[in-house]
């Protein structure tokens, strides 16, 4: 809504997002002004840092079941232990196996890119609500149910802040009762720690044309689940890999197992979204992967407790956007900071805030903030452990174009020729651009008026869940009285083009339920569940018009995430 009044707030220092990227990276900032401020009497004044954050609580969006290297947790508070950081164990037993239908074979090695030792099992949502607090307490601003909205520029196209979201608007677009315009917050930097496929990070980098010559950012989706088992079942650390079923030779990705405290197992898939077969549905690979009977002997006698899906930036180095400029710097995941090979980012998200962090002091000493004193940044992420590890896999998703059996001979070879492998760096489409039509596959209509529809699939809701289910254990709720956040551009595309030559696959990719296709009078008639959506971005990502445009929604909506 144009020409209405908004309230204002300056601060120096702005993070968007309150993952680990931006809290370690508002912590350093603030440690490194703290120790400043103390060696040099207060130069540098007050400094306000600010950190917005869609979610109802800190922590509540976030999800990463994960093995973490704690390098940088180390290094911002070596304190952690005593700190109570809720690690859930170090990494005992290790098992990569493939699965074939039927049979799990171990491999007797485990692969170095994928040894854990002295790594730790952790659950994100677990770090970042406990990591909230310390941060909070150290002085940073951290504001809770503040999605930003759109960036703000100033007439150079420097990024100046960012315009909140606005509350109380209903469903019609008008403003309702409880109406309260989002506010205009300026910073001297705004700093981008949204996660994959951040929605403002997505329109900042086309407008400055950040990802010029750079590949194109694919992705992974990962679904899992928390599962409760029968006491002194799981082994705190234990960690398990797979490959092969339920994923079709062509899809990359695969599964993981990982053993936390109180008996809780952590248990998903990750699907690469560069895949061929429009009617994929990871939920669904997901649940035929805890058929499996080695996985399904695992969860025996258990329950099911939580629910969640996210996207994973899988690109690399290749694929990174230029991370820094006038007013701005992209951090984390947005800025495809993620070890795909081995499957770790939460490390380079710590670690990329920190550097950020340092770059962003060294700019307040100087007293600018122009991209020229910003590209600091770069210059201290290729110095650092980040940029090695990245450059030694930025080969290594492209390897898997062909599919997985090629993949892994050319990820293989990749590993003792510094990332190289057989063909130099590799260039790869889009993953949305990978979808193949329906004829492909002998899926057309057989008589005019029919829908290609993939096969309902079957829950038995104790071991496999269908979505809806999946979704009330993610606690996902959103304000029904609001526009939805999930912007559909052309419905027309939908149920003339895309029914006929995709069959509608945001139905199969979205792993919520928030797509629908319904038969309505006089047509077909797409219907948005937008409730119901756990804001993994898929749909942003795969939709075959990149027509779905993902944009957050009123402050506080979307999952409720514990333990994952
Ligand atoms: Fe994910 Fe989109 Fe579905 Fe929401 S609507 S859960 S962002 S695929």
């Amino acid at each position: 809504m144009e020409n209405i009044e908004r309230d204002t707030l300056e601060v120096d220092i702005l993070f968007i997002g309150a993952g680990p990227a931006s809290l370690a990276g508002a912590l350093r900032l603030r440690q490194l002004i703290n120790k400043h401020n103390g060696e040099h009497g207060g130069a540098l004044g007050e400094i306000t840092i600010a950190v917005i954050e869609k979610s109802r609580e800190i922590g509540s969006h976030i999800i990463s079941g994960a093995v973490m290297d704690i390098r940088p947790l180390a290094e911002l508070l070596p304190d952690y232990k005593e700190l109570g950081a809720p690690l859930e164990a170090e990494v005992g037993k290790e098992d990569v196996s493939y699965l074939t239908r039927r049979f799990k074979i171990r491999s007797p090695i485990i692969p170095p890119p994928l040894r854990n030792h002295g790594k730790y099992v952790v659950s994100l949502n677990k770090i970042v609500r406990w990591l909230g607090p310390i941060v909070e307490a150290a002085d940073v601003m951290l504001i809770p149910e503040f999605p930003g909205a759109e960036l703000l520029y100033d007439e150079n196209n420097r990024v100046i802040g960012v315009r909140t979201g606005d509350k109380g608007i209903g469903k019609d677009g008008k403003p309702k009762e409880n109406y309260q315009p989002g506010a205009d917050i300026f910073a001297k930097v705004t700093v981008l720690g949204e996660g994959a496929r951040g929605s403002l990070t997505k329109k900042l980098v086309e407008k400055l044309n950040l990802d010029e010559d750079r590949n194109p950012q694919v992705y992974a989706v990962g679904v899992k689940e928390i599962w409760e088992l029968p006491k002194g079942r799981v082994k705190p650390g234990f960690v398990m890999h797979t490959l092969g079923y339920p994923l079709p030779n062509d899809t990359f990705g695969g599964g993981f197992v990982y053993g936390m405290r109180n008996d809780l197992l952590d248990i998903g898939l990750v699907v690469g979204l560069d895949y061929h077969d429009p009617f994929t549905d990871a939920h669904r690979l997901f649940n035929q992967f805890k058929q499996h009977p080695a996985i399904s002997k695992m969860l025996e006698g258990g329950k099911m407790l939580h629910y969640g899906a996210k996207t994973i930036p899988e690109g690399g180095l290749l694929s990174q956007p230029k991370y820094y400029g006038d007013g701005f710097l992209i951090i984390g995941d947005s800025a495809s900071f993620l070890n795909s090979q081995r499957l770790k980012g939460i490390h380079m998200a710590m670690k990329t805030g920190m550097l950020a962090a340092e770059a962003i002091f060294e700019a307040l000493l100087a007293g600018r903030f122009d991209e020229a004193h910003l590209k600091r940044f770069d210059e201290l992420v290729k110095d650092s452990y980040v940029y090695k590890e990245l450059y030694e896999v930025r080969n290594f998703h492209q390897a898997f174009r062909h599919g997985r059996r090629w993949g892994l001979i050319e990820a293989g070879l990749q590993y003792p020729t510094g990332g190289l492998g057989l063909f130099g760096d590799l260039r790869v489409e889009a993953g949305h651009e990978n979808l193949r039509k329906l004829h492909v596959f002998n899926r057309l209509p057989k008589h005019p008026g029919d829908v290609p529809q993939a096969e309902p699939a079957k829950y038995d809701n104790k071991l496999t869940f269908d979505k809806v289910s999946d979704v009330y254990r993610s606690g996902a709720e959103h304000d029904e009285d609001q526009p939805p956040h999930l912007k559909v551009l052309d419905f027309d595309v939908c149920v003339r083009r895309c029914t006929q030559e995709y069959g509608n696959p945001c139905q199969y990719f979205c792993p919520a339920a928030v797509y629908e296709v319904e038969e309505a009078d006089g047509g077909r008639k797409p219907k948005i569940n937008f409730s119901n959506c756990v804001h993994c971005k898929t749909c942003d990502i795969m939709d075959p018009y990149q027509i779905i445009d993902w944009v957050t929604p009123e402050g506080g909506g979307g999952p409720n995430y514990i333990n994952l």
